[in-house]
């Protein structure tokens, strides 16, 4: 069985885009329409200014929920601090973290711990932990605004959201995904702005990328991007997904190289470089065991581990 998901995410208070998805699918055959998160901006302002915005967003939601066969499913995003701000959605149906729902005979969880090879997995982080080991159907995510696809996983990049050294907002897209039981057959990119589909020479192996015209690939720009989502997954891989192990520093880069297909020269070297000095990195995922030695665990603050 196969069905046609619409996958859109990070509009950020913003209406115009969800107006846009609107127009587009209310005469298409659309089964199921997922939302990703970040509804509102209210992270980095204020809670009152999250409750403002899913009050005039929330029409919308509505409206798609009524516009696609199936509806609309949908799970909180880290600008709307997770959904602990003063109001809820009363649209759609909030895929849950402690088990599953159930729509058009498709189960949906928000807890990889739940994910089966049947489950369709929608977070709103993207979960470096999974980038290469991911076992349910699809994964849907959102966060980083980067948009991307690695074989059943896609980040939906933003429906409205600012370029990071730009104060103006930037329109993105979402995507039609046909998904069969084996995962996503095809994704569709429909543009709202001027986002594309990308392949970069050297990063390749990482998947297909969605940005804007004027963006460079995501990991030419911040080979960061590229170490923190090696680290996580590596370890991952290593620890055989018990977060709670630790694993060494060789074994980690090891496996980060073994999990690249062509990796560009001197990546070994500078992999190696980032994960000595991982306790300067802000957004890592892993952190030395007890602040000292060369046995690396998850870090309390993993960010998107
Ligand atoms: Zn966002
Ligand atoms: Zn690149």
């Amino acid at each position: 069985m196969s069905r046609c998901i619409l996958v859109m995410g990070d509009n950020h208070g913003d209406v115009g885009s969800l107006e846009r998805v609107l127009d587009d699918v209310e005469d298409e055959p659309i089964d199921l329409a997922v939302h990703v998160g970040d509804f509102t901006r209210a992270w980095r302002h204020d809670r009152e200014l999250g409750v403002e915005q899913l009050r005039v967003v929330e029409p919308l939601l509505d409206r798609i929920d009524d516009a696609v066969d199936h509806g609309l499913l949908w799970v909180w995003g880290n600008q709307d601090h997770f959904g602990d701000i003063d109001y809820g959605i009363d649209a759609g149906t909030e895929i849950p973290a402690d088990g599953y729902v159930t729509v058009d005979g498709q189960r949906f969880t928000n807890a990889p711990e739940h994910v089966e090879d049947d489950v369709v997995l929608v977070t709103h982080m993207e979960k470096w932990s999974l980038v290469d080991h991911f076992d349910g159907r699809a994964h849907f995510c959102g966060n980083t605004h980067l948009g991307r696809l690695t074989d059943r996983r896609l980040n939906s990049a933003f429906l409205q959201a600012s370029a990071p050294d730009a104060d103006e907002p930037t329109y993105g897209g979402y995507f039609v995904v046909e998904l069969g039981d084996e995962g996503p057959r095809d994704v569709e990119l429909r543009p709202l702005g001027d986002l594309e589909r990308r392949t970069c020479e050297r990063h390749g192996d990482r998947g297909v990328q969605f940005l804007p015209a004027d963006w460079e690939c995501m990991y030419c720009r911040d080979e960061r991007i590229l170490y923190r989502e090696l680290a996580g997954s590596a370890f991952y891989g290593c620890a055989d997904g018990d977060d709670g192990a630790a694993v060494t520093e060789a074994d980690l880069v090891e496996h980060a190289v073994s999990l690249r297909d062509d990796p560009e020269p001197g990546f070994r070297r500078d992999f190696e470089r980032y994960v000595a000095d991982i306790g300067d990195d802000r957004y890592a995922p892993l952190a030395r065991e007890d602040g000292e030695g060369d046995r690396l665990v998850v870090a309390d603050e993993g960010y998107s581990y």
